[in-house]
């Protein structure tokens, strides 16, 4: 047998690089604020900022997207994605959006009322963002492996079925329209949730008569490392694992934009008829008639298509195994990372590679700063300025719990090569990571401040 693991697909069509010199990042940079995402993408490299609406869709989706019924109403376009959807997922009711978090507004606003509890692994941001809206309290229960970097249990993605309990009890079941599992638990770096996780929290709802929806952006993701790290799963095929998941769910919502393989799209996928009947009502006020839901049709089928090639278990074993690639050669050097990889992205500990710049001076924003510098690698701070609060009135910045980059590696995108580069150009910036300056931010928005806040290096005093 082979031991070298390759890429399961060819190109067939490139897309050009555009290379910059280190004196041209540095001029880039300053006129972006030192804030990546005001970077123009042709002045990147390496994109390394999401896993979002960037994989590269394959053939077959080029193709199925000429067959796109365009039709305003009863497209055969949607009855393909619904027939692939409840083929996959086993949830009868498919109702189409045009991302993720339209699919958390519409859901949300039919089941929550203010003053409501929602408990979870951990909540996405948009999905607290409109729970929140919606008046509710969003709760996050991560297991407390979930916190130590350095441990590799294999599902820090689990919910803390204890605390759930204790939670129903004292704010009562009545409180909770419905309780939720992200899969795979992106905040916790990626990691996967187990199926005695998922069947336990399934259980204990039921036992309340709670509803159990699962935010499934990364779940074919999840079933693989299920396969991987679960010995009495390895016997089963992640289309089986898959299924597995969702039979105790009353259903979930999906962002295409990850697992699925799409540029754009999402949907949620139910069971109750009459609940779909009252979500569609609303689909129609701000998304478009049930049978689009905001896409076109094209989209309906690259996203029929993409959740067929996402449980390819030769294309998630290269996707781990690029993954691993590059944790094995950041292990190599010493580079601190969140152990154990996922597979969507590699988080480096930027408390770790920096011990020298405080949280106050973002040590994350620092090296993903000279990061591009380096090499024109875009990465993302995951730390005090994405998660950090600035209080205006008294002054006083809060921190956030871990300092981490990402680094986010896009579906099919890059291949070996440029993974080799990422890597040395981690190893060069962690050799000279003494000589590395914190940032302190010049401007800030009132919410999400990583988008748009203007930074400057702090002076060598
Ligand atoms: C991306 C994502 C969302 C939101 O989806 P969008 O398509 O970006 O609107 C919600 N939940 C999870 C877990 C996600 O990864």
């Amino acid at each position: 047998m082979m031991k070298t693991i390759i890429e399961p697909f060819r190109a067939k069509m490139v897309e050009s690089i555009c290379f910059t010199t280190r004196a041209e990042r540095k001029q880039l940079l300053c006129r972006a604020k030192y804030n990546l995402f005001q970077l123009r993408a042709q002045d990147v490299i390496i994109d390394l900022l999401t896993d979002s609406g960037m994989a590269a869709m394959s053939s077959q989706q080029w193709s199925a997207l000429m067959r796109g019924d365009e039709s305003y109403a009863g497209c055969s376009s949607f009855y393909r994605l619904g027939e692939i959807v409840t083929n996959t997922f086993g949830f009868p009711e498919v109702i189409p959006v045009h991302q993720g978090r339209a699919g958390e507004k519409i859901l949300f606003a039919a089941l929550v009322k203010p003053g409501d509890v929602v408990p979870s692994n951990t909540h996405f941001d948009t999905t607290r963002a409109n729970l929140e809206a919606c008046g509710a309290e969003a709760i996050d229960l991560p297991t407390p492996e979930a916190k130590d970097s350095n441990s590799s249990y294999p599902f820090k993605g689990n919910i803390d079925l204890g605390k759930l309990e204790r939670l129903i009890t004292t704010r009562g079941a009545k409180a909770m329209p419905f309780a939720m599992l992200t899969i795979t638990n992106n905040s916790a770096g990626g990691q996967p949730a187990s199926l005695a996780n998922i069947q336990g929290m399934s259980k204990l709802l039921r036992k309340h008569e709670i509803p159990f929806y699962i935010d499934a952006a990364r779940f074919a993701e999840n079933a693989w490392l299920i396969k991987q790290r679960a010995p009495d799963c390895s016997g089963l095929s992640v289309s089986e694992i898959v299924k597995k998941i969702f039979i105790g769910a009353n259903g979930c919502l999906v962002s295409a934009k990850k697992d699925c393989l799409a540029n754009i799209g999402g949907f949620i996928a139910i069971r109750d008829r009459s609940l779909a009947r009252r979500l569609k009502d609303a689909l129609v006020l701000t998304e478009g008639f049930p049978t689009y839901g905001g896409l076109s049709g094209r989209d309906l089928e690259v996203i029929a298509v993409g959740i067929e090639e996402s449980i390819n278990e030769d294309y998630l074993h290269y996707r781990q195994a690029s993954s691993m690639y590059v944790a094995e050669k950041l292990m190599v050097h010493g580079i601190p990372f969140v152990a154990p990889p996922g597979l969507h992205a590699l988080y480096i500990d930027a408390a770790k590679f920096l011990p020298h710049i405080p949280a106050l001076q973002f040590p994350g924003q620092a090296l993903a700063c000279e990061l591009y510098v380096e090499a024109g690698i875009r990465s993302c701070e995951v730390g005090s300025v994405m998660f950090g609060k600035y209080n205006r009135e008294t002054g006083k910045e809060t921190t956030a719990q871990k300092e981490l980059v990402r680094l986010a590696l896009p579906r099919r995108v890059y291949s070996q090569s440029h993974y080799d580069y990422v890597a040395e150009a981690l190893v060069n910036v962690y050799r000279r990571r003494e000589k590395i300056v914190g940032m302190k931010i010049v401007s800030q928005p009132q919410q999400l401040r990583h988008f748009n806040a203007f930074f400057e290096p702090i002076a060598d005093s």
